[in-house]
């Protein structure tokens, strides 16, 4: 390591809380798949922001969006009608269930307004206490309090109580204990339609449909938290999309700005009756910069194929690792859904992740014995093949 590098890691930890175990690496540059450090090491990165850089770093598309919107109008108050976000949720509304989208600045905000308007419609609509959000374990939602209280983590709750009163929690992909909790006091079901955080579990094949039959039944909204697998990660649009389900609320954030800090919240018109003027706002949500740059994300995402790359690219991945759970009995299992792939084996990921910075590879574990890989969509195979032989002499190394 050299002088500037100390220096930058050892001023972060002398002037920031330390809220994250960060790696002592200091990115400085990034294009497509790969980043640099200040030593100009490079790194193949299968974070990608934590599935935000969906057409990958410093885009054109995504600098020339930035660069010809900040020239023309950068903020202005949500008092006032801009064309980007007015275009932005155009497109969102075109491509989806949703008639009508929120816009704020992170899928926890975009996740408190789902809260919001799920038990303001209740309220609205049915006048009795209607207020109890029923949540997946191994869920997460966000760090605000709301979302936090929605989050099915003690790990990540712990330290906060009392947290907010009217949240229940039952195993993902158990369909009888969500009826046994789902009762007349439910305003709606929140899950995340494959959980990310959770370590990339998968819904049984017909478990939304269940899911969404029991709410019917119970009048209890459906609230899909796709903040993490929307935008096309999973080889489709929107996760819920491969189930044959549709949600009341769903909720963006991540890959939806590739970078820019934006979230969304949709609903069918129904819902949005219960948001009218002052019951809920945000200042910077949906600036015309932003949303400039998420419209011109959302566009490529849509007409240049990154979709399909997803799903293509999620299955080479998924085959490869596949190929190398054969000869390291370490690995338990693979799975996924375009590319959103979990590699969960029986040791703790963190050595395999320390060795892969060591190599070049920027790679993470979501819950401790799995892999989460989510790269940008713009992934090719030389990229995975690079990946997965470092991953084998890793393996073997250890
Ligand atoms: C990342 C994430 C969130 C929180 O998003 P922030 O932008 O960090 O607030 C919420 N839900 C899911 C499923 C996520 O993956």
């Amino acid at each position: 390591m050299n002088d500037q590098i100390e220096k930058t890691v050892d001023l972060a930890d002398k002037y920031m809380f330390h809220t994250y175990g960060r790696f002592p690496v200091t990115l400085v540059r990034g294009e497509g798949c790969r980043v640099w450090d200040e030593e100009g090491r490079e790194y193949l990165d299968f974070v990608g922001g934590i599935a935000v850089c969906a057409l990958g770093h410093c885009s054109p598309l995504v600098t020339e969006a930035l660069d010809e919107q900040s020239r023309k109008l950068v903020h202005v108050s949500n008092l006032y009608y801009t064309k980007p976000q007015t275009e932005l949720a155009r497109l969102l509304v075109e491509h989806s269930f949703a008639d009508r989208v929120f816009f704020c600045n992170s899928g926890a905000e975009a996740n408190e307004a789902a809260i919001k308007l799920a038990r303001r419609y209740a309220k609205e609509k049915y006048g009795r206490k209607k207020n109890v959000f029923i949540s997946m374990e191994d869920s997460f939602h966000g760090r605000t309090m709301a979302t936090l209280s929605a989050t099915g983590q003690a790990r990540i709750q712990a330290g906060y109580d009392p947290l907010l009163e009217g949240f229940k929690f039952v195993p993902f992909n158990d369909i009888d204990r969500l009826n046994a909790a789902l009762d007349e006091s439910v305003c709606a079901v929140i899950l995340e339609p494959i959980q990310g955080e959770g370590g990339v579990v998968c819904p049984d094949p017909d478990y939304l449909k269940l899911v969404k039959e029991a709410c019917r039944a119970k009048e209890a909204l459906l609230i899909f938290d796709e903040v993490q697998v929307g935008m096309g990660r999973t080889g489709r649009l929107f996760a819920h999309e491969h189930y044959g389900v549709t949600p009341d609320i769903m909720t963006l954030a991540k890959a939806l700005g590739n970078g820019l800090p934006i979230g969304a919240m949709l609903s069918t018109e129904e819902l949005s009756s219960a948001f009218g003027p002052g019951s809920h706002a945000t200042t910077f949500g949906g600036t015309p910069l932003v949303t400039a740059v998420s419209k011109a994300v959302l566009k490529s995402i849509l007409e240049d194929g990154w979709i399909d790359n997803s799903r293509v690219m999620g299955e080479y991945l998924k085959e490869k690792l596949g190929d190398l759970a054969l000869t390291h009995n370490m690995i338990k299992e693979v799975r996924g859904l375009g590319l959103i792939v979990g590699m969960e084996m029986d040791i703790s990921g963190a050595p395999v992740v320390d060795a892969c910075i060591e190599k070049g590879f920027l790679i993470n574990c979501a819950q401790e014995k799995v892999i989460r890989l989510v790269p940008p969509l713009i992934v090719g195979k030389d990229e995975i093949d690079l990946l997965v032989d470092a991953l084998d002499e890793i393996l073997s190394g250890l």
